[in-house]
């Protein structure tokens, strides 16, 4: 194997800007669910315990944030991108939203575990939300597929 010279960089912070740069010219954007889950919902609940659902949470709503999306449409479409489940938004008012997640990325199939699970998808959508609206939202998963043994992972969102 032929080596190259390598230029040494300081270390740095992975932003999601950078997170986001993918080049794979066969493999393309797409991993199967299973990975995925096994990072989200078996190892980082093993190394971090309880904690792990906060984080999950702010690295959803840092995305949300970062991506800085003005229409709902957009963020609609990026689900579809991202094939995190398919949404629907039943309510939208000026302080309060309501999604509903079916087919969940996180969560559906599992055999239900007693509590919501799905806190990335949460930050992400009040992340969007946050930029759409241009004020603060937080997100609560009131219904779980995976989690709680609900027709579809149900988020309310308040707007502050
Ligand atoms: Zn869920």
């Amino acid at each position: 194997m032929a080596t190259e010279e390598r230029v040494i960089k300081p270390h740095k912070n992975i932003d999601v800007e950078n997170a986001l740069n993918v080049v794979r010219p066969t493999l393309g954007n797409n991993a199967g669910v299973a990975l995925y889950r096994l990072l989200r919902l078996v190892a980082l609940e093993d190394i971090i315990g309880r904690g792990a659902s906060g984080a999950a949470y702010l690295a959803g709503k840092k995305l949300g944030v970062s991506l800085g999306l003005t229409k709902l449409e957009d963020f609609l479409q990026l689900c579809k991108d991202l094939n995190i489940g398919i949404i629907e938004v039943p309510v939208a008012t000026e302080t309060k939203v309501h999604v509903d997640v079916y087919e969940c990325v996180t969560c559906s199939g599992l055999e239900a575990v007693g509590r919501p699970i799905c806190h990335f998808e949460g930050g992400l959508i009040a992340g969007a939300v946050q930029t759409i609206t241009g004020r603060s939202a937080r997100a609560r998963e009131v219904t779980c597929i995976g989690g709680l043994g609900d027709k579809t992972c149900g988020f309310d969102i308040e707007i502050g």
